[in-house]
């Protein structure tokens, strides 16, 4: 893929998400210029991962912020959510 594919994807799934992160439900930034690492720094998770022949498209991809990216592992992309649902109040969005 195209870095500039790359970005058009990851502004898809920013906007679908709406700059949140989809596990824990905070806001997660962009990454940008001097914004390289941060656990609030958006990342793109597959659901299905690649591994498993998990595609890089936008129905396989949610936005994560990096700290849950890097806590989920290669737990289940549904339990883990179900996971950090848990432990927060506010109701889960159900994604698209
Ligand atoms: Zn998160």
């Amino acid at each position: 893929m195209k870095p500039a594919q790359r970005i058009k994807l990851f502004g898809d799934v920013y906007a679908r998400d709406k700059g949140c992160c989809v596990y824990c439900g905070k806001p997660a930034r962009r990454p940008g210029r001097g914004v390289k690492r941060a656990p609030d720094l958006a990342t793109l998770d597959h659901v299905a991962p690649r591994s498993a022949g998990g595609p890089l498209a936008r129905d396989n991809l949610v936005l994560a912020c990096s700290a849950c990216n890097n806590e989920r592992g290669t737990m289940d992309a549904a339990a883990f959510r179900a996971l950090k649902a848990a432990g927060r109040d506010e109701p889960i969005s159900t994604p698209v």
